[in-house]
């Protein structure tokens, strides 16, 4: 393997953001060190294994990464010089990070990685929207995560949600205004979605405590905003991003020029990908396979040497079809039958051709891409890519 991208689980959070779904566990967790040092060897004989290549690009996703401590960061880093090759170094390495934990020791201790990037979990910059997801850090700790950073020569992007309980759209266009305002590299932009069945992380939590996220979560539904209230502040987003020099590269992305996160693009290329960790999701040899969620049972794996989880019921042509179509530049159909088939290339034709008429695609040639309605309802076009 000449190249890959790492991708790399931290499930530690300080709290739980009652909203969310993630593969997450408390970082006074018992079983932190132990999952640390799993991780570490995991990493390490996953790299050898794949023959020690180079890596494009590395990121570190949780959970809370950036509240691991110096020791805990550099162990990490010593397991990926063990498994994986040293030079050309990767292009992009990036952390995400909840604004309330940086600090000088950990930014430091991350550099000594070869840290390119922060992707700061900002999700709001008003005290109302922070206070209405049940975030525990402050607005005024979003400027000073991206100056620490910019100190230091890094590239930032901010995460924002909309639709969140009460949200009104002025409160949305204050948070895209604000986000721009610090001049972020890049900028996500996700709707609240609220997962009413319990996620596979609710064991990782002392007593589970689904009881009482539940109850948040149905009360959150109850006042968000609907469809269509959603779709107007998804246009909000673009228009101010485009008018702010910010190009809509995937749906939920938006970068400057030359910002684009080289990690997830990979991601949306359908390219290939390591992921270690509870709950990551890699994509090898055209082969997607996972680890389990829970802590526990991450750990007997991988401490027994026990292989990835096969995902038997992925389909590489559908899933390469709606990665693709997430992106501005779309899919291109000849290319996508030398890589996936003329059958497939047929499937994925007649499939976009059913919503032709609604103004979801749009065609030029063999290329097809989302239209700015297509992009509010891509579930609608992706559902009909199914098998
Ligand atoms: S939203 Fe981020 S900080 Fe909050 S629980 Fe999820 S991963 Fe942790």
């Amino acid at each position: 393997m000449r190249g890959v991208s790492l991708y790399v689980h931290v499930p530690f959070c300080a709290s739980r953001c009652p909203y969310c779904d993630f593969a997450t566990a408390p970082a006074t967790s018992p079983m932190r060190a132990r999952y640390l040092e799993a991780l570490a060897r995991e990493i390490e004989r996953e790299g050898t294994a794949l023959g020690r290549p180079r890596l494009r690009s590395v990121f570190f996703g949780g959970g809370t990464p950036s509240l691991l401590d110096p020791p805990e960061v550099a162990r990490l880093g010593d397991a990926i010089r063990r498994g994986f090759a040293a030079r050309p170094r990767p292009r992009e390495v990036t952390v995400e990070a909840n604004p309330a934990t940086l600090d000088r020791a950990r930014l430091d201790a991350w550099r000594g990685l070869g840290l390119t990037r922060l992707s700061l979990g900002a999700q709001s910059l008003s005290p109302r929207g922070l206070r209405a997801l049940g975030r525990t850090h402050q607005p005024e700790d979003v400027p000073a995560a991206v100056e620490a950073a910019r100190s230091l020569g890094l590239r930032v992007g901010i995460d924002l949600i909309f639709g969140w309980p009460g949200q009104s759209i002025d409160e949305w266009r204050d948070d895209v205004d604000a986000a721009v305002a610090l001049g972020p590299d890049h900028l996500s932009c996700y709707p609240l979605e609220l997962e009413l069945e319990p996620e596979a992380s609710v064991v990782n939590w002392p007593g589970g405590g689904w009881t009482a996220v539940e109850r948040w979560r149905e009360a959150a539904a109850a006042r968000q905003p609907d469809d269509r209230g959603l779709a107007v502040r998804y246009a909000v987003a673009e228009r101010r991003l485009a008018r702010a020099g910010y190009r809509h590269y995937e749906i939920s992305n938006w970068a400057k020029e030359g910002a684009v996160c080289l990690h997830n693009a990979t991601y949306w290329r359908n390219g290939a990908w390591l992921g270690v960790g509870a709950g990551a999701h890699s994509h090898l040899e055209r082969v997607r396979s996972h680890r389990p969620v829970a802590l526990a049972r991450y750990l007997a794996d991988v401490e027994r040497g026990a292989a990835r989880i096969v995902d038997d019921r992925s389909d590489e042509a559908v899933d390469g079809a709606m990665l693709a179509l997430r992106r501005d530049t779309g899919i291109d159909l000849a290319r996508f039958a030398v890589r996936c088939g003329s059958d497939a290339r047929e499937r994925v034709a007649r499939a976009l051709r059913g919503v032709d008429g609604r103004g979801l695609v749009r065609w030029t040639g063999d290329r097809v891409t989302l239209t700015p309605r297509g992009r509010i309802l891509a579930s609608e076009v992706f559902v009909r890519l199914l098998p």
